[in-house]
Order: structure tokens, then sequence, then C-alpha cells
């Protein structure tokens, strides 16, 4: 059976402008890092991206290593696209990076030239697409210059190759020093990835500040902490969350302090009428500095839950407040 996408997609979800850009992201965009690799069942991710679509979700992030093993995420979401989502194409952002150890020798990471039109031509190949819509430097590179860097997102822009480009993992006064390139360029960046939620605030140290200075866009990952600002964890680690199989969270993450507070944010949430993970996206989102909130998951039900939680009500300043007493202790 071939997918017919929900006609009300577009009613619900609400797009924000991507800092000075012309583009509008959905509020939430769904991330493929885990759950879509070949280790991974695909009747439910051919599920997580359709769910996602139907509730107004046009915002899809992959990058080169994504797996396991690192390209199948590119891949699987390549079959689905060709198969279910091609006449959607353009209702659709797809967005992709290099940066990460994705082959062996000194070309198969970091920022070089070779290395990034290397991946990206490998990427396309694999997503089978003749252009990403956003093309991302996954993380900085200490050795190579900035300036072979950012040429070469410029270049993959003037080749057709990407729409626009983002950086992701850059500190403020590096991204800040890259922006400056890229806009003498005349590609001007259009967002970046930070990790940023409840539980990670470093972004507010500058970087904030600097892409509302610059005009770019702000899309956090791990918004919910790979799942810790979720009730999943509450009573327990269940077999099949993340922190049970995968190695980026680790069970020791989970602490007694860390527990005590997690509970503490989940009363709250359940007080608001919000369940965590809603009132964490939320959290994020009432920051007009954030353009996306970039979330993973393993069940449709949690897009489902996140996507319900944009109509929560806002935030009083109590409340955050209340948070921010919670988060200290
Ligand atoms: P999240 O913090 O949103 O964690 C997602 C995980 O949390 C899910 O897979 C699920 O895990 C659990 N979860 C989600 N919703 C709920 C819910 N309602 N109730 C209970 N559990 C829930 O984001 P990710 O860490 O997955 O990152 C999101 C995306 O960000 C990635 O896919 C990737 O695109 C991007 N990213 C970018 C990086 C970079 O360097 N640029 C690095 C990391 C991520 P479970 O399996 O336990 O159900």
């Amino acid at each position: 059976m071939t997918y017919i996408a929900s006609e009300s997609r577009y009613q619900d979800m609400s797009y924000r402008r991507c800092g000075n850009s012309g583009l509008k992201l959905s509020a939430l965009s769904l991330g493929l890092w885990h759950n879509f690799g070949d280790v991974d069942i695909r009747a439910n991710y051919e599920q997580l991206l359709f769910t996602a679509f139907d509730l107004g979700i046009t915002h899809f992030d992959l990058a080169n290593n994504y797996g396991p093993p690192e390209g199948s995420a590119e891949k699987n979401f390549g079959d689905i696209l060709h198969k279910h989502l091609r006449k959607y194409r353009d209702e659709l952002i797809i967005s992709s990076k290099a940066g990460y150890y994705m082959w062996p020798g000194p070309y198969g990471e970091w920022g070089s030239k070779k290395n990034l039109m290397a991946s990206l031509h490998q990427s396309l190949k694999r997503m089978r697409l003749d252009y990403v819509d956003i093309f991302y430097h996954h993380r900085p590179d200490p050795d190579t210059p900035l300036y072979e860097t950012m040429s070469t997102l410029d270049l993959m822009v003037r080749q057709g190759k990407a729409l626009y480009v983002g950086l992701s993992n850059y500190p403020a006064q590096r991204a800040r020093e890259a922006f400056d390139i890229l806009r003498q360029l005349g590609t001007p960046c259009l967002i970046h990835q930070p990790k940023y939620s409840m539980f990670e605030r470093t972004p507010e140290e500058g970087l904030l500040d600097t892409l509302m200075d610059n005009g770019v866009g702000c899309i956090p990952f791990s918004p919910l902490a790979q799942g810790m600002l979720t009730d999943k964890y509450i009573k327990g680690i269940p077999e099949d969350s993340r922190a049970a199989r995968a190695h980026f969270l680790k069970p020791e993450h989970l602490t007694d302090e860390r527990l005590a507070t997690i509970k503490a944010l989940n009363s709250m949430a359940m007080e608001r009428g919000d369940t965590l993970a809603q009132m964490a996206i939320n959290w994020l989102l009432k920051d007009k500095r954030v353009t996306s909130v970039l979330i993973g998951a393993s069940k449709t039900a949690q897009i489902k839950d996140a996507v319900h939680g944009l109509k929560s009500n806002p935030f009083t300043q109590g409340e955050l407040d209340r948070i921010e007493t919670i988060l200290s202790k």
C-alpha cells in the first residue's frame, strides 16, 4: 500500500521563520539518529515518518553516520522517500551533515573540502536525492582553516547540491567567525544545531545571542536529554528504552539526584496538565530565538505526544521560576 498523507496535515502545526531567512520550519522536527538504522524495524520507522508528516512536521534531520550501521538511516530514509513520499518532496526539508568519523584514512571525518564534498556525494547517493535542503558541518574542526570549511559549504550551494547551510556543535566565538565568512561568501548561515535542553544550558552562555545578532536560526538537538526529560525512567529502566539498548545514554546517567529532578519536573508538568516531554519541549519553544525543536522518537505515540503538547498553555513567570528552582537543586 502506498502512503497517502493526511489532508489535515497543516492544520495544527505552527511554522517559525528560521533566523532572517525566507525559510519556515515546523515547530517540531524529527531526527533520524536512532531508530532508522538497519538494526531497526522498517514497519516501525516508516510509521514514525508518516505520523510526523501527517501531523505537520516537515523537517527531517539526518547525517552521514546515522544508523547503525553508519549510512543506513540515509539509505532507509531514501527508500521510503522514493516509495511513499516522492510526490511530497517539495513539502519536505531534508538535512544531512558531515564531520564525524565516516570512513578510514585522513579524509573520512572533520572539515576539509575533500571530506565534506565526498560525504555530501555519498549522502545524496544513499538518499537518491539531487540536493539536500540543509547541509551542516557537524562539528568544528580544530585543524582545517575555517575558510576552507565555509567555502566548501558555499560551493555546495553554488553547485545546487544544498539549498542552505548550517553549523552544529560550534561554540559561540567560532560560530561568529564562521558566520562572517559565510556572509562574505554570499551564503549566509541558515541555522545552528546545538545540544540544548533543561539539562544542557550551555547555549545560553553566548551562543543564543550570537545567533540572534547574526539572524541565524536555532534547532536544539536532544531536547528531551535522550528521553531523560520524560516520565519513562521514573520507575526504572524499561527494556525497550534507549538507556537499556543504546550506548549513548547509559543507565549511570540516571543518578539518584537526576531522578529526583526528573520526578519534581514531572509533578509540575502533571499539575499543568502536560506530560514532562511536552513541558520540556515547550520550555525551549518559549524562546523566540529557537526556530524548531529537534526530537527523536522510537514510537509514534511519542511524536503525537509532542505535537499535541504544542497546544499547552504558555508558561507563567511563576512556573518558569519554579523550573529554575527545581533544576538548581
Ligand atoms: P530527544 O532528546 O528528543 O530523545 C529522543 C528519545 O527520547 C526517543 O528516541 C525516545 O527514546 C525518548 N522519547 C521521546 N519522546 C518520548 C515520550 N513522549 N515519552 C517517553 N520517551 C520519549 O532527542 P535525540 O537525542 O533522539 O536527538 C534528536 C535528534 O537530534 C537526532 O535524531 C538527530 O537528528 C539530532 N542530533 C544531532 C546531534 C548533533 O551532533 N548535531 C547529536 C545528537 C542528536 P526511547 O528509545 O527510550 O523510547
